[in-house]
């Protein structure tokens, strides 16, 4: 009896324990899982995918997909107008690959995470829009690193009213976001002039920032001067207008082998006349090396004609294709870019897709 007793005894602590420690099998349990770890490629691979712009709408989202051999990246270059496009491609290509791995009935579990790179070329609405309001609230992803420009004449020492900036409608959002979101995100700001070479899950990446901050000085005079002068002073809204944010857009050039992409943001050139304006200023310092098969037109396209040539001579290798992300009323750059033996396609016919791998090139439309 008395032995029973004691068994039972045994038998009640052990349940306790068990029921102490339930708790932590279920916490274990939730851990979340990084999907981008499971998966692992036999040859390595590019995806380029330039995201759909509906007509009239002037968006700009891209995702670089490196299906490395050790995991797969998922780069964000920019997210484009906060419109769901991004959001869902990116929510697709999860369940796509959780599918691909057998993991098919736990989409709906938010413990499996895909992990971003998030890649911000300049801090305006049609860039970054859909980072705010869909990808960085998400519990789908979690966030490795984010890069940026830096700051346009945040200063402090009163020579511009930080509250007529145009530069803070979105930067200080964006970092309250990844502050309040995924706080253990690595977040790169980098300085003027700066370049940042990394080595991607397959094939390496290097990021240029701006030259020079276009928001101050003489540079932010003759943005007023060209862009802001006669009818168009009342487009300037802001102390630090718009056209700064564009001219101080940071690049990103991403390779594989002998094949790369050069993404040059809203960057500005509107004078034939000129060699000093933004657009100038970038290809003439980093000529060579940022020479692609594949360019993201300078702002959508819709910079001027006298964007076509450098495009054609200074950013694009003999045969390679330009990409332009607005709608053909806009376009200037395509009739251009015809009229100098250029080829291009744009994401109004919907989204573009180019796997780049040892063999080459290719490339697919989904409408
Ligand atoms: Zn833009």
């Amino acid at each position: 009896m008395q032995r029973f007793a004691h068994n039972s005894r045994r038998i009640f602590s052990l349940l306790l324990v068990l029921v102490l420690l339930l708790p932590c099998f279920a916490f274990a349990a939730e851990q979340p899982v990084r999907l981008n770890s499971l998966i692992k490629a036999d040859t390595e691979q590019l995806e380029v995918r330039f995201l759909t712009t509906p007509t009239n709408a002037k968006s700009d989202a891209t995702l670089v997909i490196c299906h490395g051999k050790e995991e797969l990246q998922v780069i964000v270059v920019d997210g484009g107008l906060g419109n769901g496009v991004c959001f869902l491609e990116l929510a697709n290509l999860r369940k796509a690959l959780m599918e691909s791995l057998g993991l098919g009935d736990e989409v709906k579990n938010k413990n499996y995470k895909l992990a971003l790179t998030l890649f911000i070329t300049h801090f305006h609405k049609d860039h970054v829009e859909e980072l705010c309001v869909n990808i960085l609230p998400s519990s789908l992803f979690t966030i490795d690193a984010i890069y940026m420009p830096p700051a346009t004449a945040l200063v402090t020492d009163g020579t511009y009213n930080n509250t007529k900036n145009g530069d803070i409608k979105y930067r200080p959002r964006i970092l309250d976001l990844v502050k309040h979101h995924t706080p253990s995100t690595s977040v790169y700001e980098l300085e003027y002039g700066q370049t940042l070479e990394l080595a991607l899950a397959c094939g390496n990446a290097k990021i240029y920032a701006p030259l020079e901050d276009w928001g101050i000085g003489d540079k932010l005079k003759y943005i007023e001067s060209v862009y802001y002068s006669g009818g168009n002073v009342l487009k300037r809204k802001d102390e630090v207008p718009n056209v700064v944010l564009n001219a101080n857009s940071e690049w990103l050039h991403v390779s594989l082998g002998d094949y790369s992409v050069l993404f040059t943001g809203d960057i500005m050139k509107k004078k034939g006349d000129r060699s000093d304006e933004a657009l100038d200023l970038m290809a003439n310092a980093y000529k060579d090396e940022v020479i692609s098969d594949i360019v993201k037109y300078p702002h959508h396209g819709i910079a001027r004609n006298p964007a076509a040539p450098i495009v054609k001579n200074q950013l694009l290798k003999k045969d390679g294709i330009a990409v332009i992300t607005t709608d053909g009323a806009r376009a200037a750059a395509g009739t251009h870019l015809e009229m100098l033996g250029t080829s291009y396609v744009t994401t109004e016919d919907g989204s573009y897709t180019f796997i780049i791998d040892e063999h080459g090139i290719t490339c697919h439309l989904v409408e």
